[in-house]
Parts: C-alpha cells; structure tokens; sequence
C-alpha cells in the first residue's frame, strides 16, 4: 500500500492531508495522483465514498502551486463542474481544506441564490472555479466569465449530469474551454451515453476503475437463471410471486421494456410501478415515493433513472435484462443488503446475453451460481458461444426475428 509521501505530493499537500486524519491513499488517489500530476487525462469509473474528490483535488492544487500564475480577470485556471449544488459546495470546501497551506483561490457557483456575490467573487480573480453547469452558463453569456485560461476540465459525476439533462450545456461549456488542456471525468457508472461524452473530451486518459464497497457485494447473494427471451415475463411472475420478494427493484435496460414489465406485473396483481427517463419528474417522484412508503412492492426502473436510489429494505434486485457494461451490474445489485442485511440479486441470462454475463463475471471475480428450473432453464442461453452469445450487429437486425428496435443505441434510457 502506498503512502500519500510516496505519490510525490509536496509538503503543504502532505500536512493538509495529515491534518484531516488520512492515514493511506484511497485505491483511486493512490492510482490516479501520480497521472495527474503528470498532466495526464482521466477517466474515472467511481462513486462519492471512494476519495475521488481528493484524487483529482490534490494533484490540481499541487500542478497550480508549481506553475508560473498567469493574472487574468475573470478566467479561471481550473473548472470543476458539478450536478448538483449541494456536491459543487462540498467539491469548494474540499479545496479549501487541502489547500490550506498553499496560496491558490476558489470560489464555488451555483444557481438558486443571488449572482452578485458570485459575480463580485470572480471579479476578483481566482485560480479554480467550482461550478453547476446552469450558473456558469448564465454568467458565462453575460460575459462575467471566460474559460479561454482553463489549464485543467473536471466534470464530475458525469452520469448524474447525464441524468438531469445537462448535456447541451455542458457541451456549450466544453466549446468554450481551450483546446490544449488536461481534462478528467469521473462517472459512478459508464453508461454508453457517459462514454460517448468521454470520447469527446479526455483524450488517451489513463482508466481507473472502483467497484462499490466489496463488503456490500459480498453479502449479496447472487444467482442467475439462464433463460430464453420469451420465458422472462413468466420467470419473473413466478419469483415475485413469492413473499420473501418484500420490495424489489427489476432493472431493464430500455424504456419501452420497462414499460412493459410493469405492465405485466399490474396485470398480474402485483403492485409495480416504472420509473424511466420518458416520465415527468413529477411521475418519478411519486412512484418512488409509493415504492419508498411500500404502496409499490416492485418497482422497474432503467439504470439512469434509478441513479442515486437510496432506499432502504430492497430484499431483491432483479435484473430482467443484463446491463451491458460490467460496471452497471455492480451498480444496480449494490442497491440491495444496505446496512448489513442480506440481499439477493438474480440475473435472468438469454443466449445473446451470455457475453454480457461472462463480462460480468470476470468483473466480479466470481461465477455467478446457476438456478436450473427445469420450467426455465434453456442449456442454449447458458452454452452459447461466438455470435450467438451477443446481440446480433446493427445491420442484422430485424433478419433473425429481433424486435426491429434493436438494443441500446437508438433508445435513450
Ligand atoms: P469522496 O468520495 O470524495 O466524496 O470522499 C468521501 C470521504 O472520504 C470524505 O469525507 C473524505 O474526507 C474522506 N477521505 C478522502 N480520502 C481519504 C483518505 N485517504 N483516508 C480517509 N478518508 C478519506
């Protein structure tokens, strides 16, 4: 294990850190500090909890306190960009704790208060801008700020953004930014939509990724049934049929599939609702309100609407179609045993999702214990190899009997 000394931080770093209680590197400080401090781009697969922000925080201040400042009103050096207020406020005040002992300035934005202060804040010229994406672009067209002197991009928690519908403006912001910079985006989850943002922004970023607390995972019990694509409707009435299945969450990967399983599941009695990104806000909120409150037992949600899903008591995870990257799996069956109480994930595999599932299971570390039900079980899905074991590529599709909307790509989440 490594020491925060040995990751070629200066003194003033050194003593903030030492002052704040952290005895070791987290595993992403300890793999990202040094690239950074480097000057290299970063792409950064974690949640909050893992340290990130003092991963890319340290290495930011140490790179400013070294270089030669150059004085320009209004532009900033670095820009942090952040979803939420409450994480931009929490992003400034880290800076200022680990940067105590060193001379740079910051200041944080953020809509739903007044400007002036911001605004007179700016005026007085700072090296790093902490900042929600709707603020900054406000001031940023009343011309109170310019990005032409970003050294180093920050986006952080890219798939949050994602989420809340901020991606024509952070693409208006990224069009402001020079394009000779170090950029660095971190996301909880690399969705497809969170790599196509990374392709256009970090350029050959060194990859570090953090899978959720491994106690979590670990009493988790996990299991998966392998099962042809027109038994899963069946399968999943028959599992939440039963009364251990107290409050479950069914993950799909499409809206319209999401739909349709809830459908299934109020046809057949059982109180469901879905959750998607084709609701209102207002929709969400009540059904996760009902699903919080035990009005809704199961609820279908896609993965970018169920970010940032806290709740407690999930018995089941259940995962109706397999998500297509590793991480995503990770991700959804961490909503399940919070608190030390034992959740059960089970994964429903078909044949061209067989791939997705070895992916998984090389992510994991682990195989994933098989449910033969003899009603269910189809020996093809669990021995396909080759084509077979993906989804056929995009222009076959609809010639084999696919629904002619195909997977991913053409469906938003
Ligand atoms: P974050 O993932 O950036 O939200 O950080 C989560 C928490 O971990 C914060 O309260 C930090 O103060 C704390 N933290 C960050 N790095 C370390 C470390 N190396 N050792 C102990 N705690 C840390």
């Amino acid at each position: 294990m490594k020491s925060f000394a040995e990751l070629q931080l200066i003194e003033p770093l050194l003593r903030a850190v030492k002052e704040e209680g952290y005895l070791v590197p987290t595993p992403i400080q300890a793999q990202s500090i040094i690239p950074l401090l480097e000057g290299r781009d970063l792409l950064g697969c974690a949640q909050t909890g893992t340290g990130k922000t003092a991963a890319f925080t340290l290495p930011i201040l140490q790179r400013l306190s070294e270089q030669k400042k150059i004085e320009l009103r209004n532009a900033p050096r670095v820009l942090i960009l952040a979803p939420t207020r409450e994480l931009a406020a929490q992003i400034s005040q880290s800076i200022k704790v680990y940067g105590k002992y060193l001379h740079i300035t910051s200041t944080v934005i953020f809509g739903g208060v007044g400007q002036q202060p911001q605004v007179h804040a700016l005026s007085r010229g700072i090296d790093i801008l902490v900042a929600t994406p709707g603020r900054l672009l406000d001031l940023l067209n009343q011309r109170h700020i310019r990005l032409d002197g970003v050294e180093i991009f920050v986006l952080d928690e890219a798939d949050r953004m994602l989420d809340m519908g901020f991606i024509i403006d952070i693409k208006k912001i990224i069009s402001r930014l020079p394009p000779k910079r170090q950029s660095i985006l971190l996301s909880a989850t690399l969705e497809p939509e969170v790599v196509a943002l990374a392709r256009t922004l970090v350029h050959d970023p060194i990859h570090v990724t953090i899978p959720p607390k491994k106690e979590t995972v670990e009493s988790i019990q996990q299991s998966v049934y392998f099962v042809d694509k027109g038994r899963k409707d069946s399968l999943l009435l028959k599992l939440v049929a039963d009364p251990t299945v107290k409050r479950a969450i069914v993950f799909t990967q499409m809206k319209h599939v999401a739909n349709k399983v809830s459908l299934l599941l109020t046809h057949a009695g059982i109180r469901a609702g879905a959750i998607h990104g084709n609701k209102s806000q207002g929709s969400r909120t009540a059904t996760l309100e009902a699903f919080r409150r035990g009005v809704v037992r199961v609820l279908v949600a896609t993965d970018i609407a169920a970010r940032g899903i806290d709740i407690e008591g999930i018995t089941h995870i259940i995962n109706y179609e397999l998500p297509t990257m590793p991480e995503t799996y990770v991700h959804r069956i961490g909503r399940t045993a919070r608190a030390g109480a034992q959740g059960h994930a089970i994964s429903f595999c078909s044949e061209t999702e067989r791939d997705y599932l070895r992916a998984i299971e090389r992510f994991v570390h682990r195989q994933i214990s098989v449910v033969r039900d003899p009603s269910y079980h189809s020996d093809a899905a669990m021995h396909a190899t080759g084509a077979a074991a993906r989804p056929p590529p995009k222009g076959n599709r609809g010639h084999r009997g696919f629904r002619k909307t195909g997977r991913g790509q053409r469906h938003r989440r």
